[in-house]
């Protein structure tokens, strides 16, 4: 796996990541709340995603220093499609690329 995936927390109900512990219950459970969607809950859900810094250097790369996807999808262990879908994401607000 590669080892800039890291583990999210998330809510179960609306996928949002603003999740607050909210006290214990009687058996010790931590209990959770969602400040997006105030639903409460004793267990969140887990999404795996690359971080902040590990995308803007792939992106980087492949946006401002021309460097083909392929070349970046195997010096970063990636696929190609993550990559071109991180580039078009970007490239909306990105005043060099425009
Ligand atoms: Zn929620
Ligand atoms: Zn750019």
């Amino acid at each position: 796996m590669n080892k800039h995936l890291k583990r999210l927390r998330e809510c179960l109900y609306c996928h949002g990541e603003h999740v607050q512990k909210n006290g214990q219950l009687p058996k010790g459970w931590q209990r959770f709340r969602c400040t997006d969607c105030h639903k409460q809950f004793t267990l969140w859900g887990v999404r795996w995603t690359y971080d902040e810094a590990f995308r803007k250097k792939v992106v980087d790369a492949y946006c401002h220093n021309d460097l083909d996807a392929r070349s970046v999808a195997q010096k970063y262990e990636l696929s190609t499609s993550t990559i071109v879908a991180w580039a078009k994401k970007h490239r909306k607000d990105c005043d060099q690329c425009n």
